[in-house]
């Protein structure tokens, strides 16, 4: 399996992207289209960083961190890159899964590198964002149409309650960004 993941950006510690302190990981590449999109830069599929999923914890786990979340972009678009990152993070560093997906989870059961991926997933966070329904709690999914999916017993709804709806990172480059589920004007 190809052991190289295209990666749009890695927020090394978050608060709003699923329970206690993660590791966001945001794929590049997704042709869901989704209107009004939190994420548009990550739909191109041109190659933006190539990563090993050793070379991202190499790089960016930090000692505190209770596991990652996938999101982008659309992670299953790379199906064997994301398998390979799930396992290292379950195995090599036992860190916790939670993955955002624009695919419904019956499409995903189809494919069989999709299954494989379900195997090493704590919690799936399925289906497109709809504006029309845009989640209007602290629950840490883009609108209401979209389904939580708890394959182990590590979590449960309630810890998907965030204590804010975004964050504002400085990043070491001096980059500010935004993550979570709502827009802070930045300007
Ligand atoms: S699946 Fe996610 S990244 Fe893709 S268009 Fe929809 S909201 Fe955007």
């Amino acid at each position: 399996m190809s052991s190289f993941i295209n990666i749009h950006s890695i927020i090394p510690s978050s608060r709003v992207n699923g329970p206690g302190k993660r590791m966001v990981i945001f794929f590049q590449g997704c042709y869901h289209d989704c209107p009004y999109c939190f994420n548009p830069d990550t739909h191109s599929f041109d190659k933006i960083n190539l990563y090993t999923p050793e070379e991202i914890f190499k790089k960016h786990l930090r000692q505190d961190i209770e596991g990652i979340t996938v999101s982008g972009g659309e992670p299953f678009l790379q199906p064997k890159g994301l398998y390979r990152l799930l396992k290292t993070a379950r195995y090599a560093y036992n860190l916790t899964t939670v993955v955002y997906t624009g695919f419904e989870y019956n499409e995903l059961r189809r494919d069989n590198v999709c299954r494989l991926c379900l195997e090493f997933i704590d919690v799936l966070i399925d289906g497109r964002y709809e504006e029309s329904k845009k989640e209007n709690t602290l629950l840490a999914r883009g609108s209401a149409n979209q389904r939580f999916y708890f394959f182990t017993s590590r979590y449960l709804q309630k810890d998907f309650y965030m204590p804010a709806k975004a964050e504002i990172i400085i990043g070491n480059d001096g980059i500010i960004r935004e993550t979570g589920f709502s827009r802070i004007d930045l300007k």
